[in-house]
């Protein structure tokens, strides 16, 4: 049966190059992220990608608007990253992290003390964004040690994964609980912060959430949020001090605090870890997406002390999970490279200088009837609009105006591979969003 499986990319020829660029056999076969086996949405052939641009299996080039979702920082194809993983792989590319250990994890894990919170003491390397968002919730129960403490309190419009406990945090609308609906478990959900980035601090904001956890003290294990930045849950920017006066709600309360920042990290918002905008430590924090500088998954948990601690005076006095692929070398040193070669760069400065274009090119799109709203923080820019985008079509558009840019529901955003864009490339990724939502 398999050999009468033929996909359209068996015995190209140049001339035939256009076809292959929507596959029969990807589109028969193959799920992509979100979609539907009986209309899947048209997906594209990537030839290879280097620097900020994707080059489609006809030889078009796409300047990456996406950085693949948040993580390709220096861009694809670095040589140093390659080398990095050339290296490892030459000594060896995996080995179980249960009762063994190397000087990747070991070398990463001192980088990453040195850069993160600095009351982060503890690591638990994991394999994905949403594993170390289980990792981080299944800490906080562990932590209580106790039967009433385990549920969780979030706020509106955040994302945190797509499996069992990740989704239950999501944004109840825009996330998955419809199609889950019982089967995920109840948590508290604050508003999404009203007041803005950059805008005056309303003490108003915070008095939902501060509502929630005191009336809820008794059963919840923890607050989860992203810090600053709610990404693929409604790309919204809110005021750092809501964070303050979570922190200190949390700490009165008994309620452990977790920052996930596997979209916001690595230099994302201008500053290194979003937590910075605010000033305030985390009890838990997950990096991810950026910290292989999206050569291929990875992502960490760090905790303090204190609720290390917590985990190992518990009953069971060790940290349930432990995956095939924990603290894998391959990915342990391309992490590595990939945050030392940031920390060489003016990275700051770099960020700095795509946030003042973007905000230069894309606040001219407030204006327009089809906008409600346009942000620009660090690496991200945003032009919200007032009707959901078409998909399909608004991807077709791009891949015509020879830019890779992917929105969701109205939000139509570039987040650049910042370490690896041109300005030159900057301003046609700009050309061509304000061109497709502002026409
Ligand atoms: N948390 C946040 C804030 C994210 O943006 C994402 C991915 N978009 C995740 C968790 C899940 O990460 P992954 O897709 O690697 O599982």
């Amino acid at each position: 049966m398999k050999s009468a499986i033929k996909s359209d990319t068996d015995n190209i020829k140049p001339a035939d190059a256009r076809a292959t660029l929507h596959d029969s056999f990807d589109r028969d076969h193959l799920w992509h992220p979100y979609t539907s086996t009986h209309s899947p949405l048209p997906t594209y052939k990537v030839k290879s990608a280097s620097g900020a641009v994707i080059t489609l299996a006809d030889g078009r080039e796409l300047i990456d608007g996406m950085s693949s979702w948040w993580c390709v920082i220096h861009g694809y194809s670095h040589p140093v990253l390659i080398e990095a993983a050339r290296k490892q792989i030459e000594t060896m590319s995996h080995v179980m992290f249960g009762g063994l250990t190397h000087d990747p994890a070991i070398e990463l894990g001192k980088l990453l003390l040195e850069i993160l919170p600095p009351d982060m003491e503890h690591i638990f390397y994991a394999d994905s964004g949403s594993v170390a968002t289980e990792v981080a919730m299944k800490m906080a129960v562990q932590a209580h040690d106790n039967p009433q403490k385990t549920n969780f309190a979030t706020i509106r419009s955040g994302y945190h994964g797509d499996t069992w406990n990740a989704m239950s945090v999501c944004d109840p609308v825009t996330g998955m609980h419809g199609a889950f609906g019982p089967a995920l478990p109840i948590r508290f959900f604050a508003p999404a912060p009203q007041c803005k980035f950059g805008d005056e601090w309303d003490s108003a904001d915070f008095e939902p959430m501060r509502r929630i956890i005191r009336e809820n003290a008794a059963t919840l294990a923890a607050v989860i949020l992203e810090p600053v930045v709610q990404g693929a849950g409604g790309m919204r920017f809110y005021h750092p001090e809501y964070l303050r006066e979570l922190r200190k709600e949390c700490d009165e309360n008994n309620v452990l605090l977790i920052f996930d920042e596997i979209a916001t990290g690595f230099g994302r918002t201008g500053k290194l870890f979003a937590w910075e905008h605010a000033g305030v430590q985390p009890d838990i924090m997950l990096i991810g997406k950026a910290i292989t500088g999206g050569f291929m998954t990875f992502a960490a948990v760090v905790a303090n002390r204190r609720t290390a601690d917590m985990i190992s005076d518990s009953q069971s006095g060790v940290m349930m999970h432990g995956p095939t692929f924990m603290g894998n070398p391959l990915a342990c040193a391309v992490a590595l490279a990939s945050t030392r070669l940031l920390l060489s760069q003016p990275w700051q400065k770099r960020i700095a200088e795509i946030e003042a274009i973007m905000k230069e090119r894309l606040e001219p799109a407030r204006s327009h009837p089809a906008v409600k709203d346009v942000r620009v923080l660090g690496g991200i820019g945003v032009i919200e609009l007032k009707e959901d985008v078409n998909l399909a079509e608004f991807q077709k558009r791009c891949v015509e105006e020879g830019v890779w840019i992917r929105p969701f529901g109205r939000n139509a955003y570039i987040m650049p591979p910042y370490m690896a864009i041109t300005d030159a490339q900057l301003h046609k990724l700009c050309d061509a969003l304000l061109k497709l939502v502002c026409p």
